[in-house]
């Protein structure tokens, strides 16, 4: 089974799920006021390994991931725009749901937006007044009552002894050291346009934080298994919707919290605001393919930072070239052949290996070793004419087992033009195995066949290589 490291606890812990054989998942989602970049992707590729790694383990997923389609950005951004907000956001969603399908990202079950659930998000505000752990201010907004709370801190693991309470905090994001009673509900003031909804506290919007509690409530229940973003989101937002959540119900929120390190580029975080990012849509334009773009943000360790450079690039290019050679050449020996029972004794090592590595906390660098091992032992195999073509039918799937995971293998791969009849493909085995048995002769006389048939045939380090004349 899988060990995960839980934020909450610090430890790597092993994932057991409320419900056997289910995980019920909720992934902080974009906030549409932009194109998502690169370093966004980083922790929607680390949350989609992970949903394949659970699927690969045989579970079930219910995985929920909110849109943000109003704070405090979504309304600056339809304002400056003079559109709104609906309107302004809607082609952000659009090409988030584009960038997605170009990743290869597999869909959620829910992708909730926040404007959509404002009754549920009211009623949230209603249960903690009843509980005491709400306030109105003067200025119409509603706060939560972080004092009040004993548990506040506990993600984040906050000193409050140490710490000094700040002031109130009206917006969406602020560092810890400045903690304080936090919004609820904003109350409408004119920056925000005309956007707002009304409320038993006079018109408003929610705070971003109160967003994902209540959708994830709604979607999964009081107490769910996962809840995962990047680290950035660990403090105040996921505190917050702990807080928000455990004080409206007085039960757990969320078993396990699971956070991926930071997209850097020279050594500072990939922002918006630092302005030193890459949107997928520009490295596309460059070029540069999905199945390569998501190589490098899914091979490092999800809880290391990760250094965004065009030279990883290049390298996650060769690596899939190389992969694709050894599939290209598994399926020419194939030929369509049903996969025989189980793969060759030494692919089952490879397979333990890859399987090891996910299940430790997704260690992604070690699965990718797998991967390359079990090319490394296909060649070798296929050079030394060692496989019949149900042993290479077998090797097929056991790579599919792995791309069920990784979602780089057969995902973007280039398309041969020419397809492989399978009489063509019987003599090339047959001439594989003459070699083996170093039967010159033999191996000459099958070129000349296929030669004869319109196909040429030339012996290279890495084995036979076949060419439509
Ligand atoms: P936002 O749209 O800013 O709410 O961010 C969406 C998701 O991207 C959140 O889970 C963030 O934690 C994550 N994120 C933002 N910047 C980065 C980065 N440079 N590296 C990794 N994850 C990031
Ligand atoms: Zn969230």
């Amino acid at each position: 089974m899988m060990q995960v490291y839980n934020s909450l606890s610090r430890t790597k812990e092993e994932l057991r799920t409320i419900e056997p054989g289910h995980v019920n998942m909720y992934t902080c989602g974009p906030t549409v006021y932009n194109f998502a970049h690169i370093g966004n992707f980083r922790a929607y590729t680390f949350e989609d390994v992970l949903r394949r790694a659970l699927i690969f383990n045989g579970l079930r997923v219910t995985q929920v991931m909110n849109l943000t389609d109003v704070d405090d950005k979504t309304i600056r951004g339809s304002l400056a725009a003079g559109v709104p907000l609906k309107a302004f956001t809607q082609p952000y969603i659009q090409a988030f749901f584009e960038d997605l399908k170009t990743l290869n990202i597999q869909p959620a079950e829910h992708y909730p937006a926040a404007t959509d659930h404002i009754p549920e998000m009211i009623a949230l505000i209603e249960k903690l007044f009843e509980r005491g752990l709400a306030y109105k201010s003067e200025d119409g907004s509603v706060y939560f009552s972080v004092g009040k709370l004993p548990g506040y801190g506990k993600l984040a693991h906050l000193d409050r002894d140490n710490l000094r309470a700040g002031a109130r905090v009206a917006q969406d994001e602020y560092e810890k050291e400045s903690y304080g009673d936090f919004a609820l509900w904003k109350g409408w003031d004119a920056s925000d346009g005309d956007v707002g909804w009304d409320s038993p506290w006079g018109r408003g919007r929610p705070g971003w934080h109160l967003e994902c509690s209540a959708m994830s409530m709604r979607y999964l229940g009081e107490t769910f298994d996962l809840h995962t973003g990047g680290i950035d989101n660990l403090f105040p937002h996921h505190e917050n919707e702990i807080a928000q959540a455990e004080g409206a119900t007085g039960k757990p929120f969320v078993m396990y919290w699971m956070h991926c390190a930071h997209l850097r580029v020279n050594g500072e975080k990939m922002s918006k605001s630092l302005g030193n990012f890459f949107t997928l849509r520009d490295l596309v334009e460059k070029g540069w393919r999905g199945r390569e773009i998501r190589t490098v943000l899914i091979n490092g360790h999800y809880r290391q930072a990760l250094n965004f450079t065009f030279d990883a690039l290049d390298a996650a290019r060769a690596a899939l070239a190389r992969v694709d050679e050894c599939v290209d050449a598994l399926e020419e020996r194939a030929a369509g052949a049903a996969p025989a029972g189980n793969v060759p004794a030494w692919a089952t090592g490879a397979h333990d290996a890859f399987a090891a590595a996910v299940n430790d906390d997704l260690n992604m660098p070690e699965a990718f070793a797998a991967l390359f091992s079990l090319v490394r032992g296909c060649n070798s195999a296929l050079r030394d004419g060692a496989l019949g073509a149900a042993d290479a039918a077998a090797l097929l799937a056991l790579f599919d087992r792995f791309d069920s995971v990784l979602g780089v293998i057969r995902f973007g791969r280039p398309v041969r033009s020419v397809a492989i009849p399978a009489d063509i493909a019987a003599l090339v085995a047959a001439r594989a195995a003459a070699r083996a048995a170093k039967d010159w002769a033999g191996s000459d006389r099958l070129r000349d066949e296929l030669a004869a048939k319109g196909w040429e045939i030339r012996d290279s380090k890495e084995g036979q290589k076949l060419k439509k004349l």
